[in-house]
């Protein structure tokens, strides 16, 4: 059976390219007779408001989409993820780090560094200034707490069998990228790095509890758009690191405004929300990211 989702931060309206990406991974469930289910991406609580989660749930419901369970929402599933930082602790394939951004970037560009830091999916590539502070044994003890915590790379991957990193692409990435895409050991090491499962201000980080929630849901093919293709190798990593299923992936195009530019959330002008207030119907906004008519 078809199980995808469309999984919201409720850090801002939903604008039309949300709606796309929400419309696209439903008209592509009722397609097949499949599943959709929602998911609201709320661990960062600084950031996430009620009032943008109930805005964006009516308008779902105003596009006409309908989901086949309850949302899954990630401030509800923290015990689920200290669980599987607990495991990656114990195996030290995680480590505990204290660099500020600013700390990042003064030591990514050190002469010795080569100068130019490397840019990976999440930014600045970690030059792994905490990486070897703790010694060897140190996953006998406990967890620490309120501090970001990184993937150890280079540990994660030896401890991998040589069966290869691959997923399927339905859809395609930013350069086209199709069919069965593998990534190399050293494409993670060199390109991705050490990236942040924990963060310091809270429990888990979007790559880690995105991989446990499509796991939890029995998602068996992820909708989302391009932004994420570069990040999808980190999750086919992690899903072997805690032996979860890989789903297939299908990244679609972003919805870009007249200039060419990606739409932001603060862009409220392309707000679902403002766009209703003007007028819009859920046919409009369908034709606006081109989608044919629903069907009836
Ligand atoms: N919450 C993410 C976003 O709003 C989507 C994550 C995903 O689909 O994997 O961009």
């Amino acid at each position: 059976m078809f199980v995808t989702r469309f999984a919201p931060s409720p850090t801002g309206p939903l604008h039309l390219g949300h709606a796309y990406s929400a419309l696209l991974a439903h008209d592509m469930a009722r397609g097949v007779g499949g599943r959709f289910l929602l998911r609201i991406e709320d661990i960062d609580a600084t950031r996430c408001r009620p009032e943008w989660e109930a805005q964006i749930l009516d308008d779902l419901g105003w596009l006409g989409i309908t989901w086949d369970a309850p949302p899954l929402r990630q401030s509800d599933r923290l015990p689920t993820y200290a669980a599987a930082l607990d495991e990656l602790w114990r195996r030290e394939l995680i480590y505990p780090c204290h660099c500020t951004r600013r700390d990042i970037a003064a030591a990514a560009s050190a002469p010795q560094e080569g100068g130019d830091p490397v840019i990976g999916p999440d930014g600045i590539i970690y030059p792994g200034t905490c990486r070897d502070l703790l010694s060897p044994g140190y996953g006998r003890g406990p967890r620490p707490d309120g501090t970001a915590l990184r993937l150890n790379m280079a540990r994660a991957l030896d401890s991998l069998d040589d069966h290869p990193l691959i997923f399927t692409e339905t859809g395609a990435g930013p350069d086209g990228e199709t069919g069965q895409i593998q990534t190399s050991a050293q494409a993670l090491r060199a390109g991705v790095g050490d990236v942040v499962l924990s963060r310091r201000d809270f429990l888990g980080s979007y790559h880690l509890s995105v991989v446990l929630d499509d796991a939890d849901q029995d998602i068996t093919c992820v909708i989302r758009g391009q932004d994420l293709f570069e990040a999808t190798p980190i999750h086919v990593l992690l899903q072997r690191l805690l032996s979860l299923p890989t789903p297939a992936y299908h990244h679609h195009s972003l919805i870009r405004d007249d200039s060419g530019k990606r739409l932001a959330k603060r862009d409220n002008a392309r707000a679902i929300a403002a766009l209703r207030d003007a007028g819009a119907t859920p046919e409009t906004i369908r034709a606006r990211v081109g989608l044919p008519a629903a069907q009836s």
